[in-house]
């Protein structure tokens, strides 16, 4: 399957819509989100720099990637949340796969008439 769930980029791995407000005007050189902060591109938390205080921020991801494919580290969106959890989005996509699992017709059961579970069902 894919992850479609992902964000837009552009050939240097940018986003190309802020993915947590919607901002879509960037100068050139931005890294960051000039209207909410978020970064525009999904790097890889890298290394823990205790001397910074912060994480180095390694390498560029696509924008569906949770974790980093050079080094396996979270990615920023993950890490922001900005992605949702891919089991989540695997269990979506395979309902969205068999569109009739559950489907229900209201029409043969009357409410009034909802079993108890824990009663034997009269045949
Ligand atoms: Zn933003
Ligand atoms: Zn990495």
């Amino acid at each position: 399957m894919y992850y479609k769930d992902g964000y837009s980029m552009d050939e240097n791995l940018r986003v190309i819509k802020c993915p947590r407000c919607g901002n879509e005007e960037f100068s050139s050189e931005a890294v960051y989100c000039r209207i909410c902060g978020t970064m525009l591109f999904n790097y890889c938390q890298g290394e823990w720099n205790d001397y910074r205080q912060e994480w180095s921020w390694e390498h560029k991801n696509p924008g569906n990637a949770r974790f980093c494919e050079i080094c396996g580290k979270p990615t920023y969106f993950g890490m922001e949340k900005l992605l949702l959890d891919w089991e989540d989005v695997k269990v979506n996509s395979e309902e969205d796969a068999f569109p009739d699992f559950n489907e229900f017709d209201g029409d043969i059961f009357d409410e009034t008439a909802a079993v108890d579970e824990d009663e034997e069902i009269p045949f």
